[in-house]
């Protein structure tokens, strides 16, 4: 399935009619966060396909719009679209006293725990446990940074161990240098920092 993932910075050419060409074949698309609800409903609008989503950190700073209309928040939930099994983790890592989209390790280890009936059952009914890990923050030592609030969660390397989804697709971290690193591998894994967009295929 081709999928659409898009996140942390509008991309001129696909908050544009010319998105239904860069999107040709998009089955799905996917957002890690930290975008404008407008952004997201107009790459609904344009491509109606469903778009699942995580909230990146920045969620709530100021007075606009959060959550995107016609668009599927998919934070601690498991969905399967057309035989693809997704899961979502919102937020980063806490580093200060803002309530929303911020967890500590044990937090999101905790979020992270609420997932496991549906991962069970979908191993269970699919023979395996999720194909699609959709997060806003990177795993630990995984395109994550040293700074508090850029540095990953350990509990996402280990869902990766644990797991093998066929992808995580992050965001969070923004790349300034297209010589940094966006794409790695950890086991069965493909680790993906999505800033801006791209496009994917995912094996069903
Ligand atoms: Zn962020």
């Amino acid at each position: 399935m081709r999928v659409l993932v898009v996140s942390d910075q509008i991309v001129e050419s696909i908050n544009s009619p010319a998105l239904t060409q860069i999107a040709r074949g998009v089955e799905m698309v996917l957002s890690c966060g930290d975008l404008p609800a407008e952004y997201l409903e107009f790459i609904v609008s344009m491509l109606n396909v469903p778009l699942y989503y995580v909230m990146g950190n920045h969620g709530g700073n100021g007075g606009e719009k959060l959550y995107p209309d016609g668009c599927d928040n998919i934070d601690a939930r498991v969905v399967e679209y057309k035989g693809v099994l997704i899961a979502g983790l919102e937020g980063s890592m806490r580093y200060n006293n803002r309530p929303d989209f911020q967890y500590t390790e044990n937090e999101m280890k905790a979020k992270v725990a609420t997932l496991t009936p549906a991962l069970i059952k979908n191993r269970v009914q699919y023979g395996r446990f999720l194909d699609v890990l959709v997060t806003h923050a990177p795993p630990y030592h995984i395109h994550d940074a040293t700074d508090l609030p850029h540095t990953g969660f350990k509990v996402f390397t280990w869902f990766i161990d644990q797991y093998k989804p066929h992808y995580l697709l992050h965001g969070h971290k923004h790349i300034y240098d297209q010589r940094e690193e966006a794409v790695t591998l950890r086991g069965a894994t493909t680790v993906v920092n999505t800033y801006g967009y791209r496009i994917i295929e995912i094996s069903k």
